[in-house]
């Protein structure tokens, strides 16, 4: 049976008759059939009755070098945040190519002296960060856009609200710090 457009179709896939269509771009014809050579789209051009294949290219990111990923805090050490990766700014309707976890360094949260990181980020926020090295996926969050988009209060778990340079819980009113990003809370990304 013929695929339908828009179909993803593997090298070797048979796609029609060179009856029905004459082979374009991304094809190969073989007694009478035609086949995709490519992995990719099928695309029908229905004015020349010609069948392509459109190559696929959103293919799995992995993080490089200078990349903004967005991640959720998933442990806090003394010296090193940890962040589970799960999407790349821009290229957010890519999956990743493996789940990765990310690391902050103490020293790689702000361009100033950080004490205590506990000050800094809080389980489970979702953060902001740059990768600084692709092979380790060390990040950082020195810069006004990025840090802690979101964060909820330690004590209650609800989403504590930006006041000028601190949080402040909604519910229970504790206040807490982060190295806030500029685009906290708004659902900007
Ligand atoms: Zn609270």
């Amino acid at each position: 049976m013929q695929k339908t457009k828009s179909a993803l179709v593997m090298p070797g896939d048979f796609i029609g008759t060179s009856e029905e269509f004459l082979n374009g771009a991304g094809t190969y014809e073989e007694a009478g059939n035609i086949y995709a050579a490519n992995i990719g789209i099928i695309d029908i051009d229905t004015k020349e009755m010609s069948a392509s294949v459109i190559p696929r290219t959103d293919t799995p990111s992995v993080p490089k070098v200078g990349d903004v990923v967005i991640g959720r805090v998933s442990d806090l050490k003394s010296s090193v945040v940890l962040v589970d990766i799960a999407r790349i700014k821009g290229h957010e309707n890519r999956e990743l190519a493996t789940s990765d976890r990310g690391a902050i360094h103490i020293s790689n949260i702000k361009n100033a002296y950080v004490k205590d990181l506990s000050h800094e980020f809080g389980f489970m926020d979702i953060v902001l960060g740059k990768v600084i090295d692709a092979k380790t996926l060390r990040l950082s969050t020195d810069g006004k856009d990025l840090g802690v988009i979101k964060a909820i209060c330690s004590r209650c778990r609800t989403v504590l609200k930006r006041e000028d340079d601190t949080l402040k819980c909604p519910e229970c009113e504790h206040i807490e710090t982060r190295k806030i990003a500029e685009g906290y809370g708004t659902g900007v990304i």
